[in-house]
């Protein structure tokens, strides 16, 4: 264990007071959701940097973020697509290692023009893009998504009413609703971690160093610093993807070095707001609710007396 983890182990532990007696305590119960607590002080930007060039597949960051966070497993059905058995990003599975196989066959309409190799395996682990402006986050209509002081994208679960309007908003299908809490769920970019000054797990396990962890702005001269040295090696696909905003969407905090098109990673080439055009759906929702209020106190005024 790091000293900085040992450190933390042997931290003396919050005391929490005493209850003062029945009454007190249904107040406090009572009045304490309601309570501000002190906002914390704001931090750097931290994110994530991947660089998919360096990862070998051993899906140690998926292990990692299970065991740090008690996600249960998905179970161990193939997919049939490929050797990876996670297949997506959902409520329990925060991480997801994603293999591509690419034969040498298949290079030719999806590859970057002039670039030409033998078949490949192209392994990315994806994760939340923890966008700048996240368009989850605008969605949620009950404020449950919040950028924590790491500016980081946090999902407060206590809050969340379940509605599902942050899925739907996500152009990155990474968040996803839970059967079994009907929470919305996602990376946390181990907020707890980070708080006690330690790297998220994750990259903590990662071998390779594949995904590297730290300030956004230290992170974006680092991966800009090794796409040169792969331009220099004769990688010339190497690019970044989500470093910087583009006309369509703002940057992310957890930005990727990759070699093909985002396409082949399963990345959208030019993502997009999906909420700016959501206005119909809280419409229809609005609309539905008032009827089903309205029919029955209808119902009840004509009838009930
Ligand atoms: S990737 Fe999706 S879930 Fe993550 S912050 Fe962006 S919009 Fe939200
Ligand atoms: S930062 Fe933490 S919560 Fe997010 S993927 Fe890594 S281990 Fe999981
Ligand atoms: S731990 Fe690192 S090398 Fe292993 S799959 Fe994850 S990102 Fe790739």
């Amino acid at each position: 264990m790091a000293s900085r983890e040992l450190e933390v182990v042997h931290a003396p532990q919050l005391e929490l007071p005493a209850p003062a007696g029945p009454l007190s305590t249904l107040l406090d119960r009572l009045i304490g959701p309601f309570r501000r607590g002190k906002t914390p002080d704001h931090q750097p930007a931290m994110g994530f940097y991947t660089d998919t060039t360096v990862c070998i597949g051993c899906k140690a960051c998926e292990v990692a973020c299970k065991q740090w966070n008690q996600l249960p497993a998905d179970g161990f059905g193939w997919t049939g697509n490929s050797y990876d058995n996670t297949g997506e990003l959902s409520a329990t599975s925060w991480r997801h290692v994603k293999f591509v196989e690419q034969f040498a066959d298949q290079q030719a309409p999806t590859g970057f023009p002039g670039q030409t190799h033998e078949g490949r395996w192209l392994m990315m682990s994806d994760v939340c893009k923890h966008c700048v402006a996240a368009p989850c986050q605008q969605a949620c209509p009950t404020g449950a998504i919040i950028y924590n002081e790491f500016a980081n994208v946090y999902i407060q679960p206590d809050i969340c009413n379940g509605c599902a309007y942050c899925v739907a908003a996500c152009p990155f299908g990474v968040i996803t609703r839970s059967n079994f809490s009907g929470h919305a769920h996602k990376c946390t970019l181990c907020y707890d971690r980070q708080k006690d000054g330690l790297v998220p797990a994750c990259a903590k396990a990662c071998p390779t160093e594949s995904i590297q962890f730290g300030p956004i702005d230290e992170m974006r001269e680092r991966a800009r610093r090794r796409m040169e040295e792969l331009h220099g090696r004769g990688v010339a696909g190497a690019h970044l993807y989500g470093d910087a905003a583009t006309e369509t969407y703002a940057e992310l905090h957890s930005f990727y070095l990759l070699v093909d098109r985002p396409e082949i990673y399963g990345l959208p080439e030019s993502p997009f707001n999906p909420w700016l055009s959501m206005s119909g759906d809280y419409l229809r929702t609005t609309i539905a609710g008032v009827i089903t209020l309205a029919v029955p106190l209808a119902a009840f005024l004509l009838w009930g007396g």
